[in-house]
């Protein structure tokens, strides 16, 4: 159970006065860091919005915002962040048990294990229900065997949120189980793919007879469907158990990444190089001051073309801004917007699209120079004296993600099409027929 001292605070005043005085008494640079998270954990700080008894204080996202940066100010390291954190441990404290929510949940938010989510396939992404990894029963554990594809961190992952196929003689939704996936078995091949941007931060994972227990059903045995929802409402809204962001990105949990036994102290002077770098990325997302004041500096900014992209990327983002504080204002009053969501994500594919399209003509050639390695990035940036090449040049490589991930673009202009403006939708049958009654490529 979570580990409480006092009573919940009951203003912003309250709760920054709690979660300081709780600092002042436990932060301690010479601990490990998993001795750390141990402590972070078990408080309820690394999981603010999660419910007390799934090691969460209940808070709501504006106030888990602010405990995240007053951790951050204080000079600690903050919560385990990672798939663990983000979808994980909100999905087990909604479908699973308390035996479940005191061994995963409490893994994830000390720190312990590092989650990621094997949900899509070769042949399952946007149609995710159509996925063929297979769980057999047999006594009192499911056989798996299957292949999983743009596993983000599975590399370093102890667990795996698995999807996988337990009744194909029913309609797609319905045989789908949610399981606790112990990584670390014989069985379960992980292949790193290198993207284009240079990093590999993603695997494809190959399941041969691998071996998962009864009791890490999370949920219902063929009602994995709505677990899966709760998850995917979590990846696309963005949210999670309200991990803070002070130290996020330097300090990795789970076993294999190897920071566990090591000081935490050396991690949050990391962390506030990681702030600044942070920060200058949010100012890259922001773009147009950042942009503006490079073409300033190099002359491009006489460019009319240039001139117009700059424009054309302010009003995206203040675009952005404006629906952002429009849902806050409605959800806040308990009403909703169909559709927002969907809405929100489009923009910003086309603001990362453009950002990247106004950075390249901005940086000209240089546009051509990258590398992934820290000290090559400096001689490079140095070289060309644009310390934001580097950036500039990443963002780029990166930017066709977000209008994939968290289901593509068109994905969601089908929603919205749908569930927003109520268009008919596409005839199909997939959806009532018996899995293995419906016809598929291969
Ligand atoms: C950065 C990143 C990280 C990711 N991390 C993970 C992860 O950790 N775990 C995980 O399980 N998955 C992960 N994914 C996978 C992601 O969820 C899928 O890529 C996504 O759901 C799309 O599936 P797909 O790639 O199979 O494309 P497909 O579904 O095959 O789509 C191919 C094309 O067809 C279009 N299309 C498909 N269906 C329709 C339709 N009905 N109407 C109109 N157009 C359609 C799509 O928009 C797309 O353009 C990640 C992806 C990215 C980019």
């Amino acid at each position: 159970m979570a580990i409480r001292s006092q009573e919940p605070a009951t203003t912003s005043d309250d709760l920054v006065a709690e979660l300081r005085a709780w600092l002042e008494s436990n932060w301690d640079p010479d601990l490990t860091v998993a001795d750390w998270w141990e402590r972070l954990g078990s408080s309820g700080w690394a999981s603010p919005t999660l419910p007390a008894n799934a090691y969460g204080r209940g808070l709501s996202r504006p106030e888990a915002a602010l405990v995240g940066s007053e951790i951050g100010k204080f000079g600690a390291l903050g919560a385990p962040a990672g798939l663990g954190l983000l979808l994980a441990a909100p999905t087990i404290a909604t479908h699973g048990t308390q035996e479940q929510i005191d061994l995963y949940v409490r893994e994830i938010v000390t720190g312990k294990k590092a989650w990621c989510q094997l949900f899509s396939e070769p042949g399952a992404g946007s149609d995710l229900a159509g996925l063929s990894t297979k769980a057999v029963e047999v006594d009192d554990e499911f056989i798996i065997n299957g292949q999983k594809v743009w596993t983000s961190g599975g590399q370093n992952a102890d667990m795996g949120m698995l999807l996988a196929r337990t009744d194909p003689t029913v309609p797609k939704h319905q045989g789908i189980t949610w399981f606790a996936f112990n990584m670390l078995q014989p069985g379960v091949d992980v292949r790193p793919l290198r993207e284009m941007s240079g990093h590999a931060l993603f695997s494809e994972v190959f399941i041969s007879d691998a071996r998962v227990s009864k009791d890490a059903v999370i949920g219902e045995v063929n009602n994995g469907w709505a677990a899966a929802n709760t998850t995917l409402m979590y990846e696309r809204a963005g949210l999670g158990a309200g991990g803070s962001g002070g130290g996020f990105g330097l300090a990795l949990p789970g076993t294999k990444a190897g920071h566990l036994e090591r000081r935490v102290g050396d991690f949050v002077v990391k962390v506030d190089q990681t702030q600044r770098r942070g920060r200058a990325r949010q100012a890259r997302a922001a773009a147009s001051n950042m942009y503006v004041a490079l073409a300033k500096g190099n002359g491009t900014w006489d460019d009319p073309n240039i001139r117009q992209q700059l424009a054309q990327l302010h009003i995206l983002t203040e675009i952005g801004r404006f629906n952002s504080e429009r849902m806050k204002a409605t959800r806040s009053s308990g009403g909703d917007i169909p559709g927002i969501a969907n809405i929100a994500k489009l923009l910003m594919s086309d603001i990362v699209r453009l950002s990247r399209d106004v950075g390249m003509s901005i940086v000209g050639a240089q546009g051509m120079l990258q590398t992934i390695d820290p000290e090559k990035q400096k001689v490079l940036d140095e070289a060309t004296g644009n310390p934001f090449l580097s950036g500039i040049t990443a963002s780029a490589l990166m930017s066709p993600a977000p209008s994939i991930y968290g289901g593509t673009d068109q994905v969601q202009r089908n929603i919205i099409g749908e569930r927003a403006l109520g268009l008919p939708k596409e005839p199909r049958d997939d959806h009532i027929k018996p899995f293995n009654e419906v016809a598929r490529g291969k």
